[in-house]
């Protein structure tokens, strides 16, 4: 058996169990998890937030970091026992679409989701199909390559489709999970950055990390704040509320990009058609980033381009965690779930707190 975090019901807390551990089938790989990050799409699928709902009961959690403890029949697609791997969003695609075969395997057609489609990290034991769990570099700590997994991915190939280039001002609404490694890229790649949110302690962070200029959207008016720096050429929507889409639009330069990725239960945005057209702007959306993304992030984060600002929690506290992180407490941008330590960092004491690699 083994501890796991169990949505029954979207209008209940997560309950912890015992359950039994799963089986890997054919090209399946058991991992025993060491960390697993707490990225805001778990809150909504635990709360069925989104047109399309996981089926309950189910373990959320795609953020997961473990080692290879077993493997199934078939096809290891060069995996051993004892090796460390991630098991990302993408849990499963069919390698044979169009999608598939042209590197947009997180477009396909027939993907299972980990933690959403099939069960996912929020637990000492997860299952994933060996194609798609991802290698993690030895000297990359478990904690940090968690919320590499998912919030590292998604922000490093969201700043690739904003196709903004090293003078570009990159505006980053929300900095949390996602925001504080969109940051980071949108640095990497020589962008100045702005980063807007409604949060002063993610603002305090995002400046940390080399954010240039910082908007309190619940204090003054992105919008203006960002066109008197005059205008964005992309933006990067990370926020869990529609407004900040409408905000980033607004921000833009003429010729800019908005990439939408945040998924706000609420799902409307709208998009000015004169402004859009006579500004010749882009909206796009994007989703997470591909496995050899996932690659490229961890080996970014190995050469110390990249910090993860996370403080951990044991499992058992996932719906304190969770309300943490919705109403703005959390300690540190990323939450993760140490399975390996089983500590809790304190609540205040920011030093003690935030750990980077
Ligand atoms: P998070 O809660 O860590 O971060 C969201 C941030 O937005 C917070 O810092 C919050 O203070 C800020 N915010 C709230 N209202 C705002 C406003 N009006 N203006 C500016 N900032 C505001 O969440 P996260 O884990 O970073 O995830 C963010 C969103 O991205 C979620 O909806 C999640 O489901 C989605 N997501 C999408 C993808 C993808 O591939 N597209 C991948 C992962 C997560
Ligand atoms: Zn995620
Ligand atoms: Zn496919």
């Amino acid at each position: 058996m083994m501890k796991a975090a169990v949505v029954h019901a979207y209008d209940r807390p997560l309950a912890i169990e015992e359950v039994p551990i799963p089986r890997p089938g054919p090209e399946q790989v058991l991992v025993r998890i060491e960390a697993s990050g707490l990225c805001h799409t778990d809150i909504h699928a635990a709360r069925g937030e989104w047109p399309v709902k996981p089926a309950l009961p189910f373990i959320p959690g795609h953020e997961g970091v473990g080692v290879v403890e077993e493997l199934g029949a078939g096809n290891r697609h060069g995996l051993e026992v004892g090796m460390r791997v991630a098991l990302p969003w993408l849990g499963y695609a069919c390698g044979d679409c169009r999608y598939c075969n042209s590197g947009w395997e997180t477009l396909c057609p027939s993907q299972v989701n980990t933690g959403y489609g099939m069960n996912g990290g929020f637990a000492e034991y997860a299952v994933g199909f060996a194609r798609h769990v991802v290698r993690v570099p030895d000297d990359v700590d478990p904690r940090d390559a968690a919320p590499l997994t998912c919030a590292g991915v998604t922000t490093y190939k969201a700043v690739k489709v904003s196709e903004a280039g090293p003078s570009s001002l990159i505006a980053v609404f929300g900095a949390g999970g996602l925001g504080h490694m969109a940051i980071q890229y949108a640095r990497t790649i020589g962008g100045s950055v702005v980063a807007v949110d409604v949060n002063g302690a993610r603002l305090e962070t995002a400046k940390e990390l080399g954010a240039e200029h910082l908007v309190n959207a619940a204090e003054e008016d992105p919008i203006a704040a960002i066109q008197r720096l005059g205008g964005a050429d992309a933006a990067i929507s990370t926020a869990v509320t529609p407004k900040a889409f409408e905000q980033a639009l607004g921000s833009l330069a003429r010729g800019g990009t908005l990439v939408c990725v945040g998924l706000p239960a609420q799902n409307d945005l709208v998009v000015p058609i004169f402004q859009t057209v006579l500004g010749g702007l882009t909206v796009r959306g994007s989703i997470v980033g591909t496995h050899h993304e996932l690659e490229e992030v961890f080996e970014l984060h190995r050469r110390g381009h990249t910090r993860v600002l996370r403080a951990q929690r044991p499992l058992d506290d996932v719906n304190e965690a969770f309300a943490e992180v919705l109403d703005g407490s959390a300690p540190a941008p990323r939450m993760v779930f140490d399975l390996q330590h089983e500590v809790s960092t304190p609540a205040e004491g920011r030093a003690s707190t935030l750990e980077s690699a």
